[in-house]
C-alpha cells in the first residue's frame, strides 16, 4: 500500500512540474513554499495496518510485556491473499521483531516455496504478540487481550485463505478444543473467510514423519484459495489427510 500511495505521489508530482514547466517554460522555479506543500502531498501516508501496529506497539495489556525485547505485530504482504497464523513469537522472534524468523520459520519459508509461494507474499502473524518465557503455550488471559489485534489484522488485511499453522492458533480462532488431527482437512470458515488447519513447523520439526503430509494442507490451502479468487463455491469432496 506505501508502495501505491509512493507511485501515485511520483505521478501527481510529475503531472505538476509538467503544468509548471509548461507555464515557466525552462526556467522551472518553484516557491520554498509551494515545494514543501508538495512534498507533503506526495508523501506516502502509513496504511491502515500500519497504522494500527502503531497504536498497538507499546502495548502493556498483559505480563508479558515485562519480559518480551520486542512486540512481534506481524510480516509480509499487508494486501496478502493468503494469511499465516501461528501460536506466538519464540526466542529468535523476540529478539528480531519478526514472527517465524528461527528454525520454525526457515522450515516454513521452505515450506511455502515448495507449493511456489514467496514469504513476502503472504501474510504472517501470531496469535500473540509477545513470548513467552521459555515457550510455554498461552494463557488463556494472554489470549484474552491480544487476540483482538491478530482479529484486527485479519479485517484490515482481509485475505481470501487463513491457514492455521498447529493446534493453538486454529482451536484459538475456532474456539475449539478439536485435537489438530480432527482439524486438518477440511475447510473451515472464519468470518466467512475459508480455513485450512496444518501442523505447525516447530512440531513438523520434532517429526518430519508429517512433512509431506502439511504440503499436502499448504496445497489443499492454495486449491480452496485459486476456487474462492475464481468466485466458485468450492463443491470439492474431502481432502486426503493420510494416515
Ligand atoms: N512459533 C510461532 O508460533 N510463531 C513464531 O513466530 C515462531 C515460532
Amino acid at each position: 500500500m506505501a508502495r501505491t500511495a509512493g507511485a501515485e505521489g511520483l505521478r501527481k508530482l510529475l503531472a505538476r512540474l509538467a503544468t509548471e514547466l509548461e507555464v515557466n517554460g525552462n526556467d522551472l522555479v518553484i516557491e520554498r513554499e509551494k515545494a514543501e506543500l508538495l512534498m507533503e502531498e506526495i508523501k506516502p501516508k502509513p496504511s491502515p495496518l500500519q497504522q494500527f501496529y502503531e497504536q498497538i506497539k507499546d502495548c502493556r495489556k498483559c505480563p508479558l510485556a515485562e519480559t518480551r525485547t520486542n512486540f512481534v505485530f506481524g510480516t509480509g504482504d499487508e494486501n496478502a491473499d493468503i494469511m499465516f497464523i501461528g501460536e506466538a513469537p519464540g526466542a529468535d522472534e523476540d529478539r528480531l521483531g519478526e514472527p517465524f524468523v528461527g528454525r520454525a520459520g526457515q522450515l516454513l519459508n521452505r515450506m511455502l516455496n515448495e507449493v511456489g509461494l514467496q514469504r513476502e507474499e503472504v501474510y504472517i502473524a501470531n496469535v500473540l504478540k509477545c513470548r513467552p518465557p521459555g515457550n510455554r503455550d498461552p494463557r488463556p488471559e494472554e489470549v484474552a487481550q491480544c487476540l483482538p489485534y491478530l482479529l484486527k489484522q485479519i479485517e484490515l488485511i482481509r485475505p481470501k485463505v487463513l491457514v492455521c499453522l498447529g493446534r493453538i492458533a486454529a482451536q484459538t480462532l475456532l474456539k475449539t478444543l478439536s485435537p489438530l488431527s480432527r482439524l486438518r482437512g477440511q475447510i473451515h470458515q472464519f468470518r466467512g473467510i475459508p480455513m485450512i488447519v496444518t501442523y505447525h513447523p516447530a512440531a513438523l520439526l520434532r517429526n518430519m514423519g508429517n512433512y509431506e503430509r502439511s504440503i499436502s494442507d499448504l496445497r489443499f490451502a492454495l486449491r480452496v484459495y485459486h476456487e474462492a479468487a475464481a468466485g466458485e463455491t468450492s463443491e470439492s469432496g474431502p481432502h486426503e489427510v493420510g494416515a
